[in-house]
This record gives structure tokens, C-alpha cells and sequence, in this order.
């Protein structure tokens, strides 16, 4: 039996934290003694020192990365279930947090350091080559923006504003009615592919850094795997999804169009909070309807299908209070 680690987790939704290294500039405010404000204690363990009267406190995870563990370790803890989809399994890795927490390091990486994502479609093509005599394995996939709770395709170029995209539910599980899927067989395919994807963001956004903090952005790869002795399909799905920044509105002083993204990504995050928490709860009812995300992920998170959610957090001083939040929003996740 294939992966058999991942069915054993308990529940299906594992909560990771990852704590990025203070950057250059935060260096001279955050030093205090060489203490850290926000802790690595253990491997499930994250200290949040004393501040503003408010008193230190430890959060508990299914594992904690310290910021001198690299993107092979990070990998190392999602590789099981990454490789889970081509058993058919529907699976979800995001990265929550903060603007600057690290997001977008964990799933795209720097040049020559590559994240989650390229990592993720790397082992697929391996594996699927490994398993090419008994099965037939092909990959398809998706780029898309949840921005202000509407859905755009990136594999699309030009205006979008006409074409706004639903998901709905198919015979075959959550669809985008409309969306572009190009099939992909090896690693020039992908990065060509998110190279275009990334381009159509960044004509249609007038301020990438603005944008990309106030959008979700989700990599689908789509595998269909056909058994060659008994012509059985396996259909599985991965989502890899870079989450809009989850920092409070109060902070960015939002008014009109600013306003509105603000609370459609408040509303959004809150959404997929609850869904995870009534899913954790074993609750009768799960609220996937309250936003597109929680929708799209409806077959991807509950079920027979498998999630991470990687929670990331600056170690600075200056964040501490943004820090707590996306804390004691992973707390309410596991
Ligand atoms: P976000 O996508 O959450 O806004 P970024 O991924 O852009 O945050 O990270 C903010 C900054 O911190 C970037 O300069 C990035 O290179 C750096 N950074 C984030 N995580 C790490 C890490 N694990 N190791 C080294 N540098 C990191
Ligand atoms: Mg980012």
C-alpha cells in the first residue's frame, strides 16, 4: 500500500507554523539581548514573549519550522500528502499570515530555492515515471486569483472584468466552469506556464505588491491516473494556494474600493476559519457556501481528502500583535 503515512494522520487537516529569519532591517529594533519576542521551543512548540502588558504565551502545532529550517524541510513535511493525489486523494496546502510573514517564500521560493509548489510538481512527474508500467498518469493544470470575492483565470490574458468565474459542483467533484486547464508533463511546461500566469497578474494589477497581498492566489494541478491492468481511473487534485494577507483592517485604515477588498478578504479568511473549525469539530453542517475559496476547496478539505495549512510568522518586534492573530487563528484550526 502506497502512502499509507498519510492515512494514518489523525483528522485531516494538519496545522504547521513556520517562523521566517528576522530580514536586515528589523535587526537593530528587535534585538533585545539576543532574546527573540517569538520562539521556536520544539518541534510542536512556539513561544510568544511578554509584550504590552500582555503575558507570554505558547502555541502548539503539528510541527514548528525555525527559520534556519529551509524549503527541503519544509517540503519534507507536505512531500506524503503532495504524493497522495496520484491515489486519488483531493488535497490543499496553503500559507496563511501576515503581509511579509513569508507566504509567498514557503509556495513559489526565490530563484534557485524553489517552494512548495515546483517541488510539489516535481515529485508528481517523478513519481508518475516511477509508476509508468502499471498506470498511466497524466497532469493537468489551473492558475486562478480570488481577488475582492471574485474568481480570475491567469492562464487568460486581456480585461477580465466581463467574464467573472463561478465554481460550482460537477459529477466529478468542485469546478470553475470556463477555467483554462493546460496540461502539463514536465517542469518547462510548469514554469512556463506559471511565468504566464504571473505575467497576466501583473498587467491586470496596477500595484503588484498591493495586489498580490490582497489576493489569493491558487495553483490547481489536476492528475488523472489510469491503471493499465484493470483500466481503473484515480483522479486526485492538489490546490496550492498563496492566501491574501490576513493583517487586521483596523491597521490598514482602509476607506472606498480599499474598504471593500479589506473586508472581501477579511470575509474570505474568516470563512475558510470557520469551515476548518466545523470540519475539525465534526460539525453536521460545514459553511462552504460563505465565500468562493471555502467553495472552491468544498471537495479539496472535507471528506476524503487530506490539508495543510502552513501558518507563517515574522519573528520581528513590530509584528508581534499581527503574529498573535494568525496564531490564535491557526489555534481555532486544530
Ligand atoms: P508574504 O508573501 O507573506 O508577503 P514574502 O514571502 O514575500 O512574504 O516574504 C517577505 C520577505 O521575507 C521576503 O524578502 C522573503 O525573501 C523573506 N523570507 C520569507 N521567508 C523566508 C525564509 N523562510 N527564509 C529566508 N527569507 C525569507
Ligand atoms: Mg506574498
Amino acid at each position: 500500500k502506497l502512502h499509507n503515512t498519510v492515512l494514518e494522520l489523525k483528522g485531516n487537516i494538519r496545522v504547521l507554523c513556520r517562523v521566517r529569519p528576522l530580514l536586515e532591517k528589523e535587526r537593530s529594533v528587535t534585538a533585545n539581548g539576543g532574546e527573540m519576542p517569538v520562539k521556536a521551543m520544539s518541534e510542536e512548540v512556539l513561544r510568544v514573549a511578554a509584550v504590552d502588558n500582555k503575558a507570554e504565551k505558547e502555541f502548539e502545532f503539528d510541527r514548528v519550522l525555525a527559520p534556519d529550517e529551509g524549503q527541503d524541510k519544509l517540503y519534507d513535511e507536505v512531500a506524503a500528502l503532495v504524493t497522495s493525489v496520484l491515489d486519488g486523494f483531493n488535497v490543499a496546502i496553503m500559507a496563511y499570515g501576515q503581509t511579509g510573514s513569508g507566504k509567498t517564500y514557503t509556495m513559489e521560493g526565490p530563484e534557485g530555492n524553489p517552494g512548495v509548489n515546483l517541488r510539489a510538481l516535481g515529485d508528481l512527474f517523478r513519481i508518475a515515471e516511477e509508476r509508468a508500467s502499471a498506470f498511466t498518469t497524466t497532469f493537468s493544470a489551473s492558475v486562478l486569483e480570488i481577488y475582492n470575492e471574485q474568481i480570475y483565470d491567469l492562464l487568460m490574458s486581456g480585461a477580465q472584468d466581463g467574464d467573472k468565474l463561478d465554481v460550482k459542483q460537477g459529477p466529478e467533484g468542485m469546478y470553475v466552469p470556463g477555467l483554462k486547464l493546460e496540461e502539463v508533463k514536465d517542469m518547462a511546461d510548469v514554469t512556463a506556464m506559471i511565468g504566464r500566469g504571473k505575467s497576466n497578474r501583473s498587467t491586470y494589477a496596477t500595484n503588484m505588491n498591493e495586489h498580490s497581498s490582497r489576493s489569493h492566489l491558487v495553483l490547481s494541478v489536476y492528475v488523472n491516473s489510469v491503471n493499465k491492468l484493470n483500466g481503473n481511473i484515480l483522479r486526485g487534485k492538489l490546490h496550492l494556494i498563496d492566501l491574501a494577507g490576513s493583517e487586521r483592517l483596523s491597521r490598514t485604515g482602509a476607506q472606498g474600493d480599499r474598504l471593500k477588498e479589506a473586508q472581501a478578504i477579511n470575509k474570505s479568511l474568516s470563512a475558510l476559519g470557520d469551515v476548518i473549525q466545523a470540519l475539525q469539530q465534526r460539525n453536521a453542517h460545514i459553511p462552504y457556501r460563505n465565500s468562493k475559496l471555502t467553495r472552491l476547496l468544498e471537495d479539496s478539505l472535507g471528506g476524503n481528502s487530506k490539508c495543510v495549512m502552513i501558518v507563517n510568522v515574522s519573528p520581528a518586534t513590530e509584528n508581534v500583535s499581527e503574529t498573535k492573530c494568525s496564531l490564535e487563528f491557526a489555534s481555532r484550526a486544530r
